[in-house]
């Protein structure tokens, strides 16, 4: 039975978001380390990013921040945790896939979409099955899902995807959401 045991949140990098956005963040960051998942996520201290890291830092939990060179003054790296410095964007992306089981997505921006979008894509591909929940308490990524279901709709992608989109709002489910589809998915 595949056990879950690293999480991959993509997540916003603003600040100037609502300070719900923010504190969804925080209660995942503390339902992970409650959990004892490892947060692995893009190693940055700002927006989403760094409430989530410092949440499951400050709860004892475990976090491995990925962050590309070019990178780190914008993103103000979160130092307290592990972290790896990395060439490139593509090096980022790959590592943060490779260390985790599965996949959160919070609100963010459009290198959160493009992130999420990217695994799923290789889900479509064939190319992994590591299951993604995305997660917020307002609706934010519901016209991402009426996207989604429209192309589905259409036939531009075929219907036994639709099970692949998983949409919560609070961590804890997310994170059930996650065991659910890893059984299901290695069956
Ligand atoms: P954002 O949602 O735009 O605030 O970005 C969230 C995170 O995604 C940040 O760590 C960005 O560095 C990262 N990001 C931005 N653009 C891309 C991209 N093209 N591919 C992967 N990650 C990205």
């Amino acid at each position: 039975m595949p056990k879950l045991k690293s999480v991959c949140v993509y997540c916003g990098s603003s600040n100037d978001v609502k300070p719900a956005y923010i504190q969804l963040a925080k209660d995942l960051g503390r339902a992970l380390a409650e959990k004892d998942l490892r947060l692995v996520y893009g190693g940055g201290g700002v927006g989403l990013m760094g409430a989530c890291a410092r949440a499951v830092h400050e709860a004892g939990g475990e976090v491995l921040g990925i962050m590309p060179k070019f990178l780190l003054q914008k993103e103000r790296i979160f130092e307290d945790v592990e972290h790896v410095i990395v060439d490139d964007m593509h090096t980022r992306k790959q590592m943060m896939f490779d260390e985790s089981d599965a996949f959160i997505v919070l609100p963010g921006g459009i290198g959160t979409l493009e992130e999420a979008v990217e695994m799923l894509s290789w889900a479509r591909l064939g190319l992994h099955a590591k299951p993604m929940a995305f997660l917020d308490e307002d609706g934010f990524w519901a016209p991402f899902f009426e996207l989604m279901n429209h192309i589905i709709d259409g036939k531009f992608t075929p219907e036994e995807f639709r099970a692949t989109l998983v949409h919560e709002n609070t961590p804890e489910a997310a994170i059930a959401a996650l065991k659910d589809r890893l059984v299901t998915l290695s069956s």
